[in-house]
């Protein structure tokens, strides 16, 4: 149903040119009921695709990123609103990942429920993985593989995963320390 709407609003949508003012909305909050601040997301969601656009493309949010590059608006994301507008409520505790593992994409057709080991794949939580260690870091990690300290432990130590640790050891990651 969530798409259905989506495809009667992207007729209207299609509508505008590269280069027309996107529609106004009002960000009144206190004015505003669900149903409009519902409405006036929709639009501006909309208003992120390329004029060239289709499901492939990404929607880039065109607004604030602060949060590890997420779209977000506050302290809602809006790949995450988008998803509850276009597509159907979001289950409890569950994650919205991205297909094109770009945080910052809010095209409903890229997202998916996922699970917290799905989430695992999501390249933006890889990155903070990756975040977590620096090339001392690395280099101390490299010292205790030889010295035969367990994988678990040293991922335990670095508050990463084991996987990471196993990569370090195979050469697949940070091959030119
Ligand atoms: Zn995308």
């Amino acid at each position: 149903m969530g798409r259905e709407i989506l495809r009667e609003k992207e007729k209207k949508m299609t509508a505008l040119k590269k280069g027309d003012k996107v529609p106004q909305v009002t960000w009144s909050r206190k004015k505003q009921t669900p149903e409009q601040r519902d409405e006036n997301w929709r639009t501006r969601i909309l208003a992120c695709r390329p004029s060239f656009a289709d499901e492939k493309e990404c929607w880039i949010w065109d607004g604030c990123t602060a949060n590890r590059g997420y779209a977000s608006l506050g302290s809602e994301k809006m790949h995450r609103i988008s998803y509850r507008l276009f597509v159907g409520s979001i289950p409890i505790g569950a994650l919205i990942c991205h297909h094109c593992d770009r945080p910052a994409c809010v095209n409903p057709f890229h997202l998916f429920v996922g699970t917290q080991k799905e989430n695992m794949c999501d390249a933006a939580h890889k990155g903070r993985l990756v975040k977590k260690l620096n090339h001392l870091k690395v280099r101390q990690i490299r010292v205790f593989l030889g010295a035969g300290i367990k994988i678990r432990a040293i991922a335990k130590e670095y508050g990463v995963h084991k996987a990471l640790v196993t990569a370090i050891k195979r050469g697949r990651v940070w091959r030119n320390l």
